[in-house]
């Protein structure tokens, strides 16, 4: 039987680690709920939680819940891994197997159900649509998640891209994590722990588990099992993602994703001179927007049509006025949160197409070097091939470099136009 921790793909340790503290949430609960008649004097029925699982150090590489019913749990976590490693989905899971009401994480009960699903009222999930997550929405979170669980067991509060938070809403959440009200429990995703991603203070008081990149083995065999996509299908699109779970999904199963990605892969050949260099660097641009704008387009829409509809009960009598300010203020919020999100959809988008391409150069330098390693895109390898013996390992991997500080100027908030044009001019000059 799957349960909760099954679509974590290659993380065994991880899942390891997060069963243990699973297993020692569900002890801190029971030794809650039912103290042992022989350490409970008089008024200690009301055991501080905190100090269950004060000692987590020690426990951690220990067998799990022993004299300490709390051994292997704290509360506050950061996932991290390269995107797709599936951060968030650890995340989840863990979220749900700490709700789980039969055991730690069955996959089937209503804990664990309504977790995966969204739905638990003890479950909160933050996912920034847009650039960075603010002040005022983080400080409702903490707050919110400092009542009592509803459902007598956790708080969880989720925090996706938690490497987006800005410097205000870090505050925010550090002080919750500092003082943490008894049964909450933090949960941060973020790509590392660098300093840039989270801050130092916020590190110190965490628990961190570490996800690898999954094998495009372990990728593939997830698509069979799970998706029912074809073998050989799923091996092309494991080794194509470089180990991106989500990516390797989409390309085997949407043929638009496909046919961007081959406009991609088609670029390193058509680069003859400056004219097609910058021609080049226009299309990969617009097909981001357009990408971008298709993924946004619905959800904006919608979020719209709402609003129209909530403000649509205003009426005509006293305070309209009022209200009709307050209108005009929430659909400019809108307008900006729309306008964010799909900056941040396109940066996305141009972000993937960077990688496909970061794959070729990098499948022609490990074949100029003949490094006994399988190429990220097979159905390019003949193209890699025959740059490796044009450019030479130097020149492939400047190559490589190119479009690698491409991407990181953009991550600096470079004009991705600008950051494009000049990638492809180094592609072209090599
Ligand atoms: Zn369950």
């Amino acid at each position: 039987m799957p349960d909760v921790f099954a679509d974590l793909v290659g993380q065994d340790e991880a899942v390891d680690t997060l069963r243990r503290a699973a297993a020692a949430a569900a002890a801190v609960l029971r030794a809650a709920h039912h103290p042992v008649p022989a350490a409970v004097g008089p008024g200690s029925a009301t055991t501080d939680d905190q100090d269950a699982y004060a000692d987590e150090a020690e426990a951690d590489g220990g067998p799990g819940a022993g004299a300490d019913p709390g051994a292997g749990m704290t509360h506050a976590w950061i996932f991290t891994g390269p995107p797709g490693s599936g951060r968030s989905v650890a995340a989840r899971a863990f979220a749900a197997a700490l709700q789980c009401v039969h055991g730690t994480g069955c996959g089937e009960c209503p804990g664990c159900h309504t977790t995966l699903t969204g739905t638990h009222a003890d479950v909160r999930l933050v996912v920034p649509e847009g650039l960075s997550i603010g002040v005022g929405e983080m400080r409702a979170l903490v707050l919110r998640a400092a009542s009592t669980p509803s459902g007598g067991r956790w708080q969880v509060v989720v925090i996706e891209d938690a490497d987006r938070l800005t410097e205000a809403a870090g505050n925010a959440l550090l002080k919750a994590i500092e003082e943490p009200p008894p049964r909450t429990v933090f949960l941060l995703c973020a790509p590392s722990t660098h300093p840039d991603d989270v801050s130092v203070t916020i590190r110190s008081r965490c628990r961190v588990v570490p996800l690898r990149q999954p094998p495009a083995a372990a990728v593939a065999e997830v698509l069979v099992r799970r998706d029912g996509i074809a073998p050989d299908v799923a091996q092309w699109a494991a080794a194509a993602a470089q180990g991106h779970v989500g990516r390797a999904r989409r390309l085997a199963r949407d043929p638009e994703a496909r046919k961007r990605r081959d406009a991609v892969l088609a670029v390193p050949r058509r680069l003859t001179g400056v004219g097609t260099a910058l021609d080049a660097a226009s299309a990969l641009i617009e097909a981001a927007e357009a990408e971008a704008e298709a993924s946004v387009a619905e959800a904006d829409a919608a979020e719209r049509a709402a609003l129209q509809t909530a403000l649509g009960a205003g009426g005509t009598g006293r305070g309209a006025a009022g209200a009709m300010r307050g209108a005009a203020g929430q659909l400019k919020d809108l307008e900006k949160r729309q306008k964010s999100r799909a900056t941040r959809a396109q940066r996305d988008a141009l972000d993937r197409a960077l990688v496909d391409l970061a794959g070729f150069y990098r499948d022609a330098l490990t074949m100029a070097l003949r490094a006994p390693v399988a190429p990220v895109h097979t159905d390019t390898a003949a193209l890699a091939e025959a740059g490796a013996r044009k450019w030479d390992a130097e020149g492939a991997l400047r190559r490589l470099e190119a479009v690698l500080e491409c991407r990181a100027a953009i991550e600096a908030n470079v004009k991705p136009r600008i950051a494009v044009e000049a990638m492809m001019l180094s592609l072209w000059r090599g």
